[in-house]
């Protein structure tokens, strides 16, 4: 069976990535989010194991210890994570992966998969960006002034990323996702693996013998 794609999509806090993530997911058949591990607060209507695994930071640095994460990093002084387990099995059967991740961590994944196909996604503005960290209304007031403060710095790191969307309009951020995933499923050496008996009948010089 074809390894699926592993896709790799960061932003700042606010840029709308969950939200469009989560659409492009329930859009397109044979992709799914990896769900991380993180020691940040649940925020309310967070469900345990759908948005993040929460666990406690002792939990979380036994996880290191033995080797369990594909990719960690530390992120608003929370320790956020991609377990193994939640990315290799999913690839094995043939499901293409969204990681959800900063840019710390999108580093580690490119070192192991350079062939993960990565995105940044960009507000249209500072003042949108601001409007939406505090409309979204599940973080204090206090924590949504460092996360603009830190946005600038993930923002920073946009031109290690092979493609940029922006999300002005959401339907159309959301298309050009779904284009991504589509292009990636549909380059030669995708179809050949999946195609492989259809391109030899059609290749096949004798009729009806492939
Ligand atoms: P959001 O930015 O509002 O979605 O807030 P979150 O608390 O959900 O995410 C905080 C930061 O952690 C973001 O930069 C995420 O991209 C990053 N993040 C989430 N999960 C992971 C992960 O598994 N690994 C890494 N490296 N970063 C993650
Ligand atoms: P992130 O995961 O990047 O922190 P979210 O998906 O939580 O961002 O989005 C932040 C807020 O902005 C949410 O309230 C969401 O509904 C809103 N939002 C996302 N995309 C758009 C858009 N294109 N136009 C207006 N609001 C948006
Ligand atoms: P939030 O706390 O708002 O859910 O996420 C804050 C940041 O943490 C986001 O920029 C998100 O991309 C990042 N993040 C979430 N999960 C992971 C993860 O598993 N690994 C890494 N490296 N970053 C993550």
């Amino acid at each position: 069976m074809p390894q699926g794609t592993l896709f790799i999509v960061s932003a700042p806090s606010g840029a709308g990535k969950t939200s469009l993530v989560r659409e492009l997911v329930e859009s397109l058949d044979g992709l799914q989010v990896s769900v991380s591990h993180t020691t940040r607060e649940r925020r309310q209507g967070e469900v345990n194991g759908v948005n993040y695994h929460f666990v406690a930071v002792a939990d979380f640095e036994a996880m290191i210890e033995r080797g369990e994460f594909f990719e960690y990093a530390r992120v608003f002084d929370n320790y956020y994570g991609t377990s193994q387990s939640s990315v290799q099995a999913m690839l094995a059967a043939g499901q293409d992966v969204i990681l959800e991740i900063d840019w710390q961590g999108a580093r580690q994944v490119r070192r192991q998969l350079p062939d993960a196909v990565s995105i940044f996604i960009l507000p249209p503005s500072r003042e949108e960006l601001e409007r939406r960290l505090a409309s979204r209304g599940t973080d204090e007031h206090a924590v949504i002034e460092r996360r603009m403060r830190e946005a600038v710095e993930e923002m920073s790191h946009h031109d290690e990323y092979a493609y940029l969307v922006i999300n002005d309009d959401f339907t159309t951020a959301l298309r050009e996702l779904q284009s991504l995933v589509i292009a990636r499923r549909l380059t030669l050496a995708r179809m050949r693996e999946r195609h492989g008996p259809l391109l030899a009948s059609l290749l096949s010089r004798t009729p009806g013998v492939e």
